[in-house]
């Protein structure tokens, strides 16, 4: 579903990206890691064309991305995205957050709208705060929205970069839940945490990110006790 081939990208002298070969098959959760300026936000950005590739190509159904206009708009509503920071609009409900992208983008009515838009917070466990502001939610509540937000624009891959990273602790498994959710009834995903709990419990695949390049690829099982790589081994013994 998402192929990205020979992919390179630099930063000035910075070369961010390096070689990416990489595909996500249809209904696979992928759980990308990595140290702190590896390249996986790039990564993850560059699947939704928030940045631009040096070089390579990325594919989603086949199809090269669109570089602008309707097409573009059609791309950020397949490939949904959600960021550590809950980038809701702050002076709108809950609920106008997860039916105007819908009402502008699908031109979906209000009605229409609104109902699935109450099943899809209902999904993540936040109906009840429909009507409230962001401000009015804890992070957790947040960044369900978020991930409702996204679901609402029927995506056929969901992108989560670190979403429960700027979380309080006693909020991270509403999250993560929601999530393992999402990937049992068939989501296909990418996602960069360093959740080892949630890798375990939903990842079909791990990949390892260091210095812009995939270092190792494997599933969580052996990822998470069988390391190949040095650099993994030394990643894992410090955030495990
Ligand atoms: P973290 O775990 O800290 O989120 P990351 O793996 O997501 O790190 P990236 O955000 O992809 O890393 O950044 C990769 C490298 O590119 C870093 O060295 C970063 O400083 C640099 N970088 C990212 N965005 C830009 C930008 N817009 N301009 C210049 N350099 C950038
Ligand atoms: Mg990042």
């Amino acid at each position: 579903l998402v192929e990205l081939e020979g992919v390179n990208k630099h930063f000035g002298d910075l070369h961010v990206l390096r070689d990416i070969d990489l595909t996500v098959r249809k209904g696979e959760v992928l759980v990308v890691i990595g140290p702190s300026g590896s390249g996986k936000s790039t990564l993850c950005r560059a699947i939704n064309r928030l940045e631009t590739i040096d070089e390579g190509e990325i594919r989603i159904d086949g199809k090269p991305l669109p570089e602008e206009g309707k097409a573009l708009a059609k791309l950020r509503a397949d490939v949904g995205m959600v960021f550590q920071a809950f980038n809701l609009f702050a002076h709108r409900t809950v609920l106008d957050n997860v039916t105007l992208g819908p009402r502008k983008v699908r031109r979906a009515g209000k009605k229409e709208a609104e109902a699935e838009a109450l099943q899809l917070l209902d999904r993540v466990g936040v109906r009840n705060q429909a009507s409230k502001l962001p401000a009015q939610l804890s992070g957790g509540q947040q960044q369900r929205v978020a991930i409702a937000r996204s679901l609402a624009m029927h995506p056929k891959v969901m992108l989560f970069d670190e979403p429960t990273s700027a979380l309080d602790p006693e909020m991270i498994n509403e999250v993560l839940d929601a999530m393992v959710a999402l990937a049992k009834e068939g989501m296909t995903m990418v996602v960069v945490t360093h959740e080892m709990g949630f890798a375990r419990k939903a990842a079909d695949r791990v990949v390892f990110m260091a210095d812009g390049q995939i270092v190792e690829e494997a599933t969580p099982e052996e990822f998470f006790t069988a390391p190949k790589s040095e650099r993994a081994k030394d990643f894992l013994s410090k955030i495990l």
